[in-house]
């Protein structure tokens, strides 16, 4: 029997016949391919201007420099997160203040942000989990109030909505990955989006050590150009390679929606009933892209999470535990003394990730739905 995997990235002959046609181009760093997909990046999601780097972990690392986020300042952003979220906050020279999400949404809470603001607030930096969106209606007001700046970590929310726009439209800055477990991949690499011309052509400069002219340019010149390095900048540059994979993906987004979108329906029919919920919950005006699928255990269920996922790797059924808390991870524990986030601690603890790719056929969500049902009904085991 075959392992299910927890996710699978859909890669097919378009992407292996534009990586092939960019290695016999010559050109193979950063150029016509990057502008291409940046600008279709742009256009799919509505932003003025979207500016490509090698991850997206890199992209909020100059989002927040060109915030001017710097020593000295504070960037609220939620603890329930995967590690780099609070990890570029610290590349900028700041320092991350963990704030509670909505146990619905595991998506930062405005209310408890607010009372997290000190005078050294700069930013704060929700993060679509999963997909979805975070009250970014919520946190706007509260950064409005405040002054501060709002810089979404969007790394898995390619093609969420909120309010029936794409996240990232209107923008002041956004930030996407393209690691194989988010929506599209291209391996690694991240994408900037802004609704300021500005910010980008600064986000352009400091990907590429801060130089003052387009390494094409200067290939294409007639003159000897002589370049300039106007401030210090860094290598974070995405290859026309890697460019050429998201171009090809980015064809596929449509479909992959509509697949994600039917396969959870599936799942959430077949586990009705039980100790425990699909998550997290879209309230009215958000759409998720269905990123990755959490299951939250009920207080009532008869079995422990881990001891779920040790049964279902028995059955051929890989899962990942629910999203870390920063705050508990080595790296952080010592800074954040003896902080106690129950919402983000509970959701974490209680929840873990299914498999969901596509394509997945129902054939496939039904066996994890049979090994579930059975787990979360107190049967010992399901016949095979
Ligand atoms: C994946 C992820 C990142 C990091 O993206 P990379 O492209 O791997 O650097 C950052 N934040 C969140 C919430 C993520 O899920």
């Amino acid at each position: 029997m075959t392992r299910i995997p927890i996710a699978r990235p859909l890669l097919g002959d378009t992407e292996q016949d534009a990586v092939a046609e960019v290695l016999r181009s010559g050109w193979i760093t950063q150029g016509p391919r990057v502008e291409a997909f940046e600008k279709a990046v742009a256009a799919r999601v509505g932003a003025r201007e979207a500016v490509a780097v090698s991850s997206c972990t890199a992209a909020l690392h100059l989002a927040l420099v060109v915030a001017g986020v710097g020593p000295g300042d504070e960037v609220i952003c939620p603890s329930l997160s995967f590690v780099a979220t609070a990890n570029a906050i610290v590349h900028a020279g700041a320092r991350p203040v963990f704030a509670e999400v909505d146990p619905a949404t595991w998506c930062l809470d405005p209310a408890d942000v607010e009372t997290r603001i000190t005078e050294r607030t700069r930013a704060v930096m929700p993060v679509h989990q999963v997909g979805m969106p975070a009250d970014l209606d919520g946190l706007g007001a509260v950064c409005g109030r405040h002054g501060l700046q709002l810089i979404e970590d969007a790394a898995c929310a390619l093609g969420s909505e909120y309010h029936g726009r794409p996240v990232g439209a209107g923008a002041y800055l956004a930030c996407f990955s393209f690691h194989p477990r988010k929506i599209l991949t291209t391996g690694e690499g991240g994408m900037i989006v802004t609704s300021s011309s500005e910010l980008a052509s600064r986000l352009r400069r400091l990907r590429h050590h801060g130089m003052s002219i387009d390494d094409r340019v200067r290939h294409e010149a007639n003159t000897p150009l002589e370049e300039d390095y106007l401030e210090r900048g860094w290598n974070y540059r995405m290859s026309d390679l890697h460019a050429a994979v998201g171009l090809a993906q980015l064809e596929r987004l449509g479909g992959i929606l509509d697949a994600r979108r039917q396969i959870v329906a599936r799942y959430r029919r077949a586990l009705a009933g039980l100790p425990a919920m699909l998550a997290p919950f879209e309230p009215p005006g958000r759409r998720t892209n269905h990123q990755s699928l959490g299951l939250t255990l009920l207080p009532d269920a008869p079995i422990s999470r881990d001891a779920l996922m040790a049964r279902l790797l028995d059955a051929g059924i890989a899962t990942r535990r629910g999203i870390m808390t920063i705050h508990r991870a080595s790296a952080y524990r010592d800074a954040v003394g003896d902080l106690r986030l129950p919402h983000s601690e509970e959701v974490s603890d209680r929840s873990l990730l299914l498999p969901l790719f596509v394509p997945m056929n129902g054939e496939t969500v039904d066996r994890v739905c049979a090994e579930l049902r059975c787990a979360l009904s107190g049967c010992r085991q399901l016949e095979r």
